[in-house]
């Protein structure tokens, strides 16, 4: 990987650090969890970011976005990324995704173990702590129990023109409060009977600040606390605690939630002023979140595309998620060199699908495999060559190592071809077998094309050639004859006979989920084509194995369906860009 590009959110850290912002800050004040301490033990000093995902669904291309910057900030600074499950909102969330998310944080390679120590939290161990601090909040006359509904509150928040309504719970005691609250925490109300709510600015220009909801009561099991708790607290009160807690300097997130960081401070402020927390605190900052082309990447929707069947799953290559993507060839080194091409910055912009496409050809060019593949295939039969006759022939492979390690496979009478390389009516320019024309069988002969065989279907059954024997590739001889086209081909007796799932986009059109229309409307009905195809011999379908099928592009064997006697691969990206 190269140096690091600069950009807004180094040029704050560069800053904090030399102000000495962290220099002797103390960790988050007891009582924290025990974990937390320990998590907080190693050099103060430094930066310390957090990828915070909502274990309610699977990591797709955005969350890569956020993952590379986080972490990527972390391990640049010295520092450390915590991985941290946010998990308040217990109805969605599961230890699948739990563990999905851990497995792509980890397979994009990065790691939040340090000192032996592992960085990784979950709101859910906070739940005490946030319930403590809401007490402390409460005593304090900064947040109150209000029996409105949720209605009621909604229609006295006002608009961005109008203040919002006190309610009448407002000001009432703070005792009172306070037994209302241990109340609800205690089960003793129904859901959506009342709620914490912070006590801030009916009237503030910023509706966040219009006394927002902390707690509200939700009689739910969660995947971790199970039944101990029926108030959740809101992820906008949350995170700034847990941020606090863990020692977060860097509390970086995407823009629509630029709204939220006075409230962010607020809460920090607030409950450093109680003694629960110590300066420095955490300060977010926000950047331009990943919109992609041809892809939608709201968890609502990826959720909609698996539960209503127009996936195969969360993982089905065609799908934007990492594990989708490394299901259909994605590397890690493709999606971080995406991310590191994308750079950061506060202005939103969609990105072309080819560039994620690019960076794809980019990383496995210099390293992938190649093979030949024929995908479409009809015989060609060198109808001078002897039967039973295998003449060797050889190829590097990968040409940016021509001195590197070759493979080899066998020149026969017949052979697979691709059926568009021979037409019997060729168009302008059309440079591969038709009857008559020279062209090279790559890495073996040049041959003549004679014709070709038709079923009663009219259909070509048969192309027939006659090779130059003193042509073969790699022989004096090679060049002395030349041609305007080159063919690729196995020889059919030794072809590895595999299922090719060609794959293409998921959506027709580039913004399925812009506008009012609903996006499913715009899914492609051709996303999935499965051919029947010779591969090289020798190529080992070992699930994961990558190469590049000369002319075709990237493929992959897939993790999920292939066996070394039943290959079944997928195509990652063509060689070219066909997006445009
Ligand atoms: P959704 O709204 O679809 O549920 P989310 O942003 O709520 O997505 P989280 O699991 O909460 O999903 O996201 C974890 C982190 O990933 C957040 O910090 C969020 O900012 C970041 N993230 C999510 N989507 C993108 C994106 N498209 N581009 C950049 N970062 C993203
Ligand atoms: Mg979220
Ligand atoms: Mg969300």
């Amino acid at each position: 990987d190269s140096a690091p590009v600069s950009n807004f959110l180094r040029t704050i850290i560069d800053n904090d650090l030399k102000a000495g912002r962290y220099q002797d800050r103390q960790w988050a004040l007891p009582p924290s969890p025990a974990e937390v301490r320990r998590a907080g033990a190693p050099d103060p000093a430094r930066i310390r970011t957090r990828f915070p995902p909502e274990p309610n669904g699977y990591l797709h291309i955005g969350h890569a976005k956020s993952i590379c910057l986080n972490f990527g900030l972390a391990r640049d600074y010295q520092g450390i990324c915590h991985l941290r499950f946010d998990d308040t909102n217990p109805e969605k969330e599961e230890d699948e995704y739990v563990h999905a998310i851990i497995d792509m944080v980890r397979w994009l390679g990065f790691d939040w173990t340090q000192g032996g120590t592992e960085h990784c939290f979950y709101a859910s161990d906070y739940f005490e702590t946030l319930y403590r601090f809401a007490e402390a909040l409460v005593e304090a006359g900064y947040a109150y129990v209000d029996e409105q509904s949720a209605d009621d509150m909604r229609a006295t928040r006002g608009t961005l023109t109008e203040p919002g309504t006190n309610s009448p719970w407002r000001d009432r005691p703070a005792a009172e409060s306070l037994a209302l609250l241990r109340d609800m925490r205690d089960g003793k109300f129904p859901d959506g009977r009342m709620a914490l709510r912070a006590r801030i600015d009916m009237a503030s220009p910023n509706i966040n600040l219009r006394d927002p909801v902390l707690y509200r009561i939700r009689h739910a099991t969660h995947h971790r606390t199970g039944d101990t708790w029926c108030i959740y607290p809101m992820y906008s009160w949350a995170h700034p605690v847990e941020d606090a807690l863990e020692g977060i300097t860097h509390s970086i997130c995407t823009l629509e939630f630029e709204d939220q960081r006075p409230f962010y401070d607020w809460i920090l402020e607030r409950l450093a002023e109680l003694g629960q927390l110590a300066a420095p605190l955490p300060r977010q900052h926000e950047f331009a979140r990943l919109h992609l082309s041809y892809v939608v990447t709201s968890k609502r929707k990826l959720r909609q595309l698996v539960f209503d069947g127009h996936v195969q799953g969360w993982d089905d290559p065609r799908m934007p998620t990492l594990a989708g993507l490394r299901r259909r060839g994605y590397t890690p080194g493709a999606i971080r060199l995406f991310c590191e091409r994308l750079g950061v910055s506060k202005a939103d912009s969609r990105i072309d699908y080819s560039i994620l496409e690019a960076a794809l050809r980019d990383d496995l060019d210099p390293v992938a495999a190649r093979a030949v593949a024929v995908l479409d295939p009809v015989k060609l039969i060198i109808t001078n060559f002897p039967e039973n006759h295998e003449e060797p022939c050889s190829a590097p492979l990968n040409p940016h190592e021509p001195d590197g390690a070759r493979r080899s496979f066998p020149f026969t009478r017949e052979l697979w071809i691709e059926r568009d390389d021979f037409r019997e009516d060729p168009p302008k320019k059309y440079f591969r077998l038709f009857p008559g024309n020279l062209v090279r069988l790559k890495y073996g002969y040049v041959v003549r094309c004679t014709g070709c065989v038709k079923n009663e279907q009219g259909e070509i059954v048969e192309v027939h050639a006659e090779y130059l024997p003193e042509t073969r590739s790699g022989t004096p001889g090679a060049d002395s004859v030349k041609v305007k086209g080159t063919v690729t081909w196995v020889s059919a007796a030794h072809a590895v006979p595999a299922e090719i799932r060609l794959y293409d986009r998921l959506f027709t059109e580039p913004h399925p989920d812009s506008g009012d229309r609903d996006f499913l409307q715009a899914i492609n009905p051709e996303s999935c084509r499965i051919v029947n195809a010779w591969l090289e011999p020798g190529t080992q379908a070992e699930p994961g194995a990558t190469w590049q099928f000369e002319r075709l592009g990237y493929f992959v064997a897939d993790r999920e369906d292939s066996t070394p006697e039943r290959p079944v691969i997928n195509r990652a990206v063509t060689l070219r860009d066909t997006w445009a």
